[in-house]
């Protein structure tokens, strides 16, 4: 039975590629029926972020990724966060060190020490004699607990996406298992609790791929089974001048937060992200939560880094826009909006169907409706339009005979609207696109805007409709 695990350590927020990871774990488990699991790994007190913790469950929450065990959720398999085990870890490093795979250290620095490959520490202790140790032991020294590499011979050890990977054994330090403290160091803990929690798949960044031998060292010493590795490649950000470089801060907003405020819809995030480094079998880029749980499969995973690009999102994005409903798109867009006018806050929803298809996330929002708070100012030659044939005289003819119909129109209704602008095409004699051109100059001050000359007669209301069209007349 498939389980994985997201085991973040919180020392920040939570970027992009954390996301990725949690993500991945959580649709390979789901793909598989098997189990997901949170585990805090919080072992190195002083990268601790208190903040963090919570941080991490509200973006994976956010995201509807939502872990099968875990801290607050409980499990068979818990404590979940790694500092209320530390007697687990103690116990299994003793244990170790009985069958000769790790010994006690009480050297008070790390003596350290170069020769050809090695560097690290010298292994002073390594060989103590048994009275040694114990003349220590009964002074009470502080000890730490290490790890006893294998001097020659190799480690192998196969990834998913990256096959085999071999590595000399005299290149690995006899490192620290257990601190002075009592506390265990990741390598240690991960291990350890990766085993305990049945994980079956261990899917990661791949900056883990180094620490990996160490990790089946350790699984070989205590006669564990040791797990399917899954190292996944970085995701990158794109510079200015074209190179890329491990997405980072400088690249823009590259939490899962950040993104949000900026105006992306949750589902569209975790769809887009879930593509940087995955592939489906067929073209689909598009999946609900559910869809991609059901096609996720590690083949899929490349080898080669992913480009985070955000043309790209916003695309995902848009295309969220064009499935949601106005009135689901109208509650999530309105944070972005900003001050309303009366008018369009009376008539959001309608407003919300022109918008939704126009923009790829909501902070577009404010600058695409700043026209109905305020008239921008624009130059008259604004009206000349060669393709429509627009010139001065004809938009003085149009605006006039709007501004009478408009000011005689018994309601105020897109559909009454409507049949008014055709009567004004219908009077004037002129092309559609003449009687339009002027009007939307007049109504909007510039050139483009979201929806017709009706609808922005409806969202600007009457009084301030005729107003702006007599304003153009000067
Ligand atoms: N605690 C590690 C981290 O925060 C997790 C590594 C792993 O998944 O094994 O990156």
């Amino acid at each position: 039975k498939v389980r994985t695990r997201f085991a973040p350590s919180p020392t920040g927020y939570m970027h992009i590629g954390n996301l990725r990871t949690a993500l991945y774990g959580y649709l390979f488990a789901k793909a598989n029926d098997g189990t997901f699991i949170l585990r805090i790994e919080d072992t190195d007190r002083a990268r601790f972020v208190p903040d963090a913790v919570d941080f991490i469950k509200r973006t994976l929450d956010a995201a509807h990724i939502i872990p099968d065990e875990g801290p607050d959720i409980g499990g068979d398999c818990g404590p979940y966060v790694q500092s209320e085990r530390q007697e687990i870890y103690k116990k299994y490093a003793e244990e170790l060190i009985e069958k000769g795979f790790a010994y006690r250290c009480f050297c008070d620095t790390e003596h350290p020490h170069e020769n050809g490959e090695y560097k690290g520490y010298d292994r002073h202790c390594r060989d103590l004699s048994e009275e040694e140790i114990k003349a220590h032991l009964d002074a009470g020294d502080p000890y730490v607990i290490r790890q006893k590499m294998p001097l020659t011979g190799t480690t192998t050890f196969h990834d998913v996406v990256h096959g085999n990977i071999t590595i000399n054994n005299d290149e690995l330090e006899d490192q620290v298992l257990i601190k002075r403290d009592g506390m265990p160091t990741y390598n240690f803990a991960n291990v350890i609790d990766d085993h305990l929690m049945s994980v079956t798949h261990i899917i990661r960044g791949t900056e883990f791929i180094t620490s990996t031998p160490k990790h089946v060292l350790l699984y070989e010493s205590f006669g564990w089974s040791i797990p399917t590795f899954v190292h996944l490649a970085p995701v990158m950000g794109k510079n200015e001048d074209g190179s890329v470089s491990k997405l980072s801060k400088r690249h823009g907003a590259t939490s899962f937060s950040e993104l949000v405020d900026m105006g992306y819809l949750p589902e569209a995030i975790t769809n887009y992200v879930a593509l940087l480094g995955w592939s489906p079998k067929s073209n689909q880029e598009l999946f609900t939560m559910d869809e991609m749980a059901e096609v996720f499969s590690l083949e899929g995973l490349s080898k080669s880094q992913a480009v985070f690009d955000y043309a790209k999102l916003d695309w995902v994005n848009g295309e969220y826009f064009k499935k949601m409903s106005d009135f689901d798109f109208s509650k999530a867009a309105r944070p972005f909006a900003g001050e309303l006018t009366e008018e369009l806050d009376k008539k959001w929803l309608y407003a919300c169907g022109l918008l939704r298809t126009r923009v790829s996330r909501f902070s577009e929002i404010p600058d695409m409706i700043h026209f109905f708070r305020e008239l921008p100012e624009y130059d008259a030659e604004l009206f000349l339009n060669k393709r429509n044939k627009v010139t001065k005289e004809i938009a003085a003819q149009v605006l006039e005979m709007a501004i009478r119909d408009l000011e005689a129109a018994p309601g105020w209704t897109p559909y009454s609207l409507d049949a008014i602008m055709q009567g004004v095409v219908a009077g004037t004699q002129l092309k559609m696109g003449a009687v339009m051109w002027p009007m939307r100059i007049a109504l909007s001050g510039q050139k483009v805007t979201p929806g017709g000359v009706t609808e922005l007669l409806y969202l600007l209301g009457q009084e301030e409709a005729i107003e702006r069209l007599k304003k153009g007349l000067k």
